[in-house]
């Protein structure tokens, strides 16, 4: 694309941005407008069990990740950026769907079955592939599904046209019979519906697919890439040429888990490289985020926030998070108010002119007009989290935290201002906030319905009590 045409298509998409959703809309007209020439390419970059504190753009001490850090220099960084979930599925669920993934029941991870028709993204849920599939997008997912690993819901039945990756929750790094395997070797790997074998380690060989997705699509041919690393989620696996770039971490451990991020982000310069080589980064909407908080068992460090994945403190729930759209939005900018991944589906379809689903809620904004300053005031009142039907709930409003860690557990409040650790429960001082917020939950919570199925780990872990 010449620069002439690139700042030209720039221009009118800057114009064109708040009318393409009502246009398109309302036209039902195959003829193309400007703008839809323009269209952006929208990536999402997703890690997995990442901790807050992981990267070089979080304060990382030991983990190294030049690629986010410039990515950190080019777009916004999220200092309050949230998922709906700590924990891998649900929090899938929410950000392709734009919607709490209460409202449908999925609220517990699966475990990986391939005969297993129940669980799963129920099938009535779109998603932002099926949503840019049909406005003309190419789709592709490359890494880690986990919403389901029946056929019946294979990416390919939820708006994906081209898939790398397996559809299980985890996946070995090294192919069968490297030391250390795991039984997560087991689920295969796919591409485009072909079993196929992978020897390149896990990570490498998904930056590879997500650079060769961007390089086959044609230069008027705008695509929806969904890049979900399965890294750094255990096992701690790393090639010997990462580890040793991290010897000077004496816990083992912590310096497979640094080796890993560090292949993440070589991955993501892979992707980077592609977008720059074809002449698509400044056309690209390109976000990155991780799934949940770091968990105890990976090495990762969530500092400074209380808590880990599978926990609705904020270190299982607040996780480093980024956007990029250059011409878009201002680069090396901090944006500080909560803000949610049920955004990301709001934001990618405003940016690429496509009208949400008109017939249900979602609960993600477009957050453009916020960072471009258009629109003051903030993205959301409150932000919603429940986990085990209830057992566990929090809410975020402005500077507070509720949060309820049993069902019959005391509700505990954070002024995260002064206590971003969460170390001084000031609920006794706020009586009337605890009780404001503890009534808001359950209001939210009258709106959404039971799961669907039971979590694996605490069924087992409650002694079969579910419900
Ligand atoms: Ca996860």
């Amino acid at each position: 694309m010449s620069q002439t045409l690139h700042r030209r298509t720039f221009l009118s998409r800057l114009g064109s941005a708040a009318l393409g959703a009502a246009s398109l809309a309302c036209s039902g007209s195959s003829e193309q407008s400007p703008a839809a020439d323009a269209k952006p390419n929208i990536v999402i970059v997703f890690a997995d069990d990442m901790g807050f504190q992981d990267a070089g753009f979080q304060g990382s001490p030991d983990c190294e990740t030049p690629h986010l850090d410039a990515l950190a220099r080019e777009g916004v960084r999220f200092d309050n950026g949230y998922v709906t979930h700590p924990f891998c599925s649900p929090s899938r669920a929410a950000l392709l769907t734009g919607r709490y993934q209460q409202r449908f029941g999925h609220e517990n991870n699966m475990v990986f079955d391939l005969q297993d028709r129940e669980t799963g993204l129920p099938l009535n849920e779109i998603t932002l592939a099926n949503l840019l599939g049909d406005a003309g997008y190419t789709t592709g997912l490359v890494g880690k599904w986990h919403l389901g690993a029946h056929p019946i819901y294979h990416p390919f039945r939820r708006g994906f046209q081209h898939m790398y990756g397996f559809v299980g929750g985890g996946h070995d790094y090294f192919d069968p019979g490297a030391p250390g395997q795991t039984e997560q070797h087991l689920i295969p790997i796919e591409r485009d519906g072909e079993v196929v074998p992978e020897t390149e380690y896990l990570t490498t060989a998904l930056g590879r697919e997500a650079a060769s997705f961007v390089r086959q699509r044609a230069d008027d041919e705008p695509f929806f890439l969904y890049l979900a690393f399965n890294a750094p989620h255990t096992p701690l696996q790393a090639p010997d040429e990462m580890l040793a770039r991290f010897a000077s971490i004496e816990d083992p451990g912590r310096r497979t888990y640094a080796a890993m991020v560090w292949a993440l982000d070589d991955a993501v310069g892979r992707l980077e490289a592609a977008l720059a080589e074809t002449g698509r980064k400044d056309n690209t909407l390109l976000f990155f985020l991780n799934d949940n908080g770091g968990p105890a068992g990976n090495k990762s460090s969530n500092a400074p926030l209380r808590g880990t994945k599978r926990t609705l403190y904020e270190g299982g729930v607040r996780v480093p998070f980024l956007v990029r759209w250059p011409g878009h939005i201002e680069p090396g900018s901090t944006y500080s108010r909560p803000v949610s991944s049920l955004d990301v589906l709001p934001t990618a379809l405003a940016a690429a002119g496509v009208a949400p689903p008109a017939d249900r809620p979602l609960d993600g904004v477009d957050l453009l007009p916020y960072l471009s300053g258009n629109q003051s005031g903030v993205p959301h009142q409150r932000l919603f989290w429940r986990c085990f039907d209830g057992v566990e709930a929090a809410v975020r409003e402005g500077d507070w935290k509720w949060v309820r860690v049993g069902r019959e557990a005391r509700p505990e409040l954070y002024d995260l201002s002064t206590d971003l650790s969460e170390k001084y429960d000031v609920s006794a001082d706020h009586p009337e906030i605890v009780a404001e917020l503890g009534a808001a939950w359950e209001q939210w919570n009258a709106q959404m319905v039971p799961s669907l199925w039971p979590d694996h780990i605490f069924h087992v872990r409650e002694g079969n009590r579910w419900r």
